[in-house]
């Protein structure tokens, strides 16, 4: 029966960690995927969460079924969290939000939504690059992919002026895709002038805005700060998408958590908004998974370990920044490595863009057991105090060739 279905190519990030698991020296670094690592570089579980964790444990709660948009608690908490309390929609309850399967789940009930019911064109413009994921997320929804400019090589920063000019000559009320913080690949985000910018193009060519925030305090540490993009166009009156992930900002990844919202004009518009979104998600997987929810509530609803989150998470973003720092220094003043490396430190959220050629990344895993995606992105949490030193030598070493 399945003798014409042709092998299908692994997939760009989880097949680095594949290499890396069948790689047995000692030496071994996994730069690849993009989940956080402590100083020992060993998975982290937040103290918050485990305290959240053996809440949930002594109250035994049921494991009933979660209603198709999931734990109105947690909903609402999360819409809070990405749009702020003084919001004017969450402040009139006229955002549509619902549970999702993590960030991706997310952009993909967006992407449903917008297929099925978006009154204009069904096109959707991406950042060249982006999380590669994004483009077989929205095509497999429905929406026609096109893309937008906006990272420089040359300058391995953002390609403002070209972002602008692909927007400009975009189809009026097209869909686009903007990464509210922490930009995946990159690490290069807009500034808030820019952002400002970008909500009067946005504006003017009547543009559909649908932000991706799957790293919301772990950019600059401040959660509110994160969310500058959003907050600011809603304030500005646009009616945005929203995808939000709780996977790197509470270190839930396995646990999939996280939420789609869409800011509407009324509450009641709100109702009908959510109607709809249920009849997208029955048919896909019912309802959401309970506990990553349960334990995502309890921090955000609970003062003091809300507080003890916070401090996490700007302790996760400080390491990273950290080792950002150290790798500069090695590279510039220590090692003296040909080339110009100040993006590393100018770069923000989980990822770094190197710059290092493919031919160079494959050296890197060959001779020195470190991988990493072929676009030379690197993940920051995967250095330490341990292999930052060692890291540093071996790009040294590849890029003199
Ligand atoms: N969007 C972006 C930009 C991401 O980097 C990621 C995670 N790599 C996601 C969405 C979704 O991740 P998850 O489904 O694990 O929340």
């Amino acid at each position: 029966t399945w003798s014409a279905v042709p092998a299908g190519p692994p997939d760009p990030i989880l097949g680095v960690s594949e290499a890396f698991k069948a790689d047995k020296d000692s030496k071994k670094i996994n730069l690849g995927v993009g989940a956080y690592r402590d100083d020992k570089g060993k998975p982290y579980v937040l103290s918050s969460v485990k305290k959240a964790e053996e809440l949930l444990a002594s109250s035994h709660p049921d494991k009933e079924y979660l209603p198709i948009t999931g734990l109105p608690e947690f909903t609402k908490n999360a819409a809070k969290l990405a749009y702020g309390a003084e919001s004017a929609p969450f402040a009139s309850n006229s955002i549509a939000v619902t549970q999702s399967i993590s960030g991706t789940g997310a952009l993909r009930i967006g992407g449903a939504f917008l297929a099925k019911f978006y009154p204009h064109a069904k096109v959707i413009y991406l950042p060249v690059p982006t999380w590669g994921n994004h483009h077989s997320v929205f095509r497999d929804s429905g929406l026609e992919v096109r893309t937008y400019r906006y990272f420089d090589k040359k300058t391995v920063g953002l390609d403002f002026a070209g972002l602008k000019e692909d927007l400009q000559n975009a189809p009026e009320k097209s869909i686009v895709l903007f990464h509210a913080c922490a930009h995946n690949p990159t690490g290069v985000d807009p500034t808030q002038e820019q952002w400002s910018e970008l909500s009067d193009l946005v504006k003017e060519k009547q543009l559909f805005p649908f932000f991706d925030m799957a790293y919301q305090g772990f950019a600059s540490g401040s959660t509110s700060r994160d969310a500058f993009a959003v907050r600011h166009f809603v304030s500005e009156g646009h009616q945005i998408a929203l995808a939000q992930s709780f996977a790197k900002n509470m270190g839930l990844y396995g646990e999939r958590v996280g939420a789609f919202s869409l800011v509407t004009e009324s509450p009641e518009e709100k109702a009908r908004v959510e109607s709809q979104l249920k009849i997208v998600i029955r048919p896909m997987y019912s309802n959401p998974p309970l506990h990553g929810a349960r334990i995502a509530n309890a921090i955000l609803s609970d003062g003091a370990l809300y507080k003890e989150w916070e401090d996490e998470v700007k302790g996760m973003a400080e390491r990273i920044i950290s080792m950002r720092e150290k790798l500069y220094d090695s590279l510039t003043d220590t090692l003296k490595t040909p080339g110009e490396w100040g993006h590393i430190k100018s770069q923000i959220g989980m990822f770094s863009f190197t710059g290092l050629q493919p031919e160079q990344c494959k050296a890197l895993a060959e001779k020195a057991h470190i991988y990493m995606t072929a676009d030379g992105r690197i993940s920051m949490a995967g250095l330490n105090g341990g292999n930052i030193e060692y890291f540093a030598e071996s790009v040294d070493k590849v890029v003199r060739g």
